[in-house]
């Protein structure tokens, strides 16, 4: 008999951790920054030796309750760590502190859109430290181990068992990602591990409530892995069921060669943490004027960003979802608008030359090289019927790129490329034209009307290019009359 894979429903659970971008560790001086000579970035404290005392970080503090508010979380007030023993040669301390019972975030969501909009509701966003890194390729005969990265901060959001498919998971991480780079508070990069992600998985019959054993999968280094590895296990598991066997409670690795994932651990194996408070470490407190304080210097996030584009300005859902996906794009066409009342020729810039330029280039915004009051001319500019659009956007644009001191009209006229939308002079363009084409003229009058097309063209042919194409448009259409 086939297997029955519709009958069956996913549900997902997701971890994400993600390191923050404060200058110096969650319970230390010591740097936080990313690499550096293995083993450098450590003092006493990192490494609990005798006789040190940790103290929190305030920064991590402030950008966890960024990443709460931004997913509309609950704030704890009264806050502690706790230890959580275990023994692995890159953990120095032997214990991870971490918030057990008292997250700093609760409950939320994150809004995503697959085919429709779901929000998925987190379960909560706690803080925690990094542990080191086992190094197994630097002498074949030993592990070594880094403890630059032991320490450093990292909050984990942890999803309700709400989502359902491979494509959410992939909706929610992007989601998420965006968030943390609006904030500030993460780079994101799941590659080289700054945001990671395990996936927790389980299959029940559709209209069954309960949950089913669930699968936990570890080592996804990139977003489209956890989609992939999420309808791996799916199938897999649905098979398993199908046949009559037993799902076990598992930890497993995904496999990014082949796409597969295989056991690391089973249930059995599970560690016995022994939590307590840490004795070295006051409870802290978030006030409400922390709270207020923080809340004031959040940037406008993407949501409310593409309300105010599609109700305000009047772009399409579609521009505006794409301007508002990064935090410093959206604010190069905020600023464009200031300078240029045109709005939907602004987000057409954006979307048009500018991101083609990027995306060839491979650059983000900040190395665009024109600024936002160039661009903004620019569009007045092809407004005011100087310019057209398509020499605007090219030759003027490419000649900005390489000296970006110029000013756009500096170049039209170097380039001779400066628009006729002078009324007396297009006349007669179009009468030219006309008069040398009286058969066409004629088939125009007996209802062909395409022919205008032709007509600008000559026109645009007779002008050098220069004869400004809406006048001419219009022009054409009151002498053909
Ligand atoms: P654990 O104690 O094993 O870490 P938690 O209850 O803390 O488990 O949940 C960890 C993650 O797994 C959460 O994201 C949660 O939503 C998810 N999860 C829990 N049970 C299931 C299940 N049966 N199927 C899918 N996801 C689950
Ligand atoms: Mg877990």
């Amino acid at each position: 008999m086939p297997v029955q894979y519709d009958a069956y429903e996913t549900v997902i659970g997701l971890e994400v951790h993600a390191q923050l971008l404060t200058m110096s560790k969650l319970f230390s001086g010591d740097s936080a920054s990313f690499g550096g000579e293995p083993n450098t970035h450590i003092s006493p404290i990192t490494l609990a030796l005798p006789g040190t005392l940790p103290k929190l970080n305030k920064k991590a503090v402030e950008y966890a309750i960024k990443m709460g508010l931004a997913c509309h979380c609950e704030i704890t007030g009264l806050n502690y760590f706790a230890r959580k023993n275990y023994f692995y040669p890159d953990l120095p301390k032997g214990y991870q502190l971490s918030q057990h019972t008292t997250p700093i975030c609760k409950g939320g969501y994150v809004a995503i859109r697959t085919e429709e909009e779901k929000n998925i509701p987190l379960n909560r966003i706690h803080l925690e430290e990094d542990a080191g890194k086992s190094l197994h390729d630097v002498d074949p005969e030993n592990t070594s181990v880094d403890y630059n990265r032991a320490g450093v901060p990292l909050i984990e959001i942890v999803t309700e068992p709400a989502l359902n498919s491979g494509e959410e998971a992939y909706a929610f991480l992007t989601e998420v990602r965006k968030l943390l780079r609006y904030l500030e508070i993460c780079d994101g990069n799941m590659e080289e591990g700054s945001m990671r992600c395990d996936a927790n998985i389980s299959i029940r019959k559709k209209g069954v409530t309960t949950l089913g054993t669930k699968v936990e999968v570890k080592n996804l280094n990139s977003i489209r892995n956890v989609k992939k590895a999420i309808e791996y296990e799916a199938k897999r598991m649905i098979e398993l069921v199908e046949t009559g066997e037993n799902i076990v409670q598992q930890t497993r690795s995904f496999d990014a060669s082949n796409g597969t994932t295989f056991p690391l651990r089973t249930k059995e194996e599970a560690n016995d943490y022994r939590y307590f408070a840490d004795p070295d470490l006051t409870p802290f407190v978030v006030t409400e004027d922390m709270l207020q304080n923080i809340k004031s210097m959040l940037p406008a996030l993407p949501e409310e960003r593409v309300h105010h584009y599609t109700q305000e300005l009047q772009l399409s859902e579609y521009d505006a979802r794409v301007i508002a996906e990064e935090k410093d794009f959206a604010d190069y066409f905020e600023q464009l608008i200031q300078h240029v009342n045109n709005h939907k020729a602004s987000a057409n810039w954006m979307l048009g030359p500018v991101k083609s330029y990027l995306n060839e280039n491979n650059l983000s915004i900040n190395y665009f090289p024109v600024s936002a009051p160039t661009i903004a001319e620019l569009i007045s500019l092809i407004d005011q019927g100087k310019l057209n659009f398509s020499v605007a956007s090219t030759r003027i644009l490419a000649s900005l790129i390489k000296d970006p001191g110029q000013s756009p009209m500096e170049i039209a006229g170097v380039l001779n490329l400066i628009q006729d939308s002078d009324e007396d002079n297009i006349t007669a363009w179009v009468n030219e034209v006309l008069f040398k084409m009286p058969e066409k003229v004629l088939e125009y009058k007996k209802g062909k009307k395409g022919l205008i097309g032709l007509f600008v063209g000559e026109v645009k042919k007779a002008s050098k290019g220069k004869a400004d194409p809406k006048l001419t448009n219009e022009i054409l259409l009151k002498k053909l009359q």
